[in-house]
């Protein structure tokens, strides 16, 4: 069963089905997943900026205070 799903870069539907598209799936095109790529590239070696409060997960602060 195939089903489109979105470009992870700017949520065009992508067709896996798409001929020629294997070369960039599961992205629109080859440019997005370029785009992919040096977001990652950038995130393993620098970061770029904390984020922010209302972005966290709820964590217990305490959760870990007998771990060590
Ligand atoms: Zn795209």
């Amino acid at each position: 069963m195939i089903r489109p799903r979105e470009c992870p870069i700017c949520r065009k539907p992508v067709l896996p089905a798409t001929e020629g598209a294997a070369d960039h799936f599961p992205f629109c095109s080859e440019r997005c997943r370029q785009v992919d790529l040096l977001r990652w590239s950038k995130g393993k070696y620098a970061i770029v900026e904390p984020l922010s409060p209302d972005q966290l997960p709820e964590n217990d602060e305490t959760q870990d205070a007998d771990d060590e």
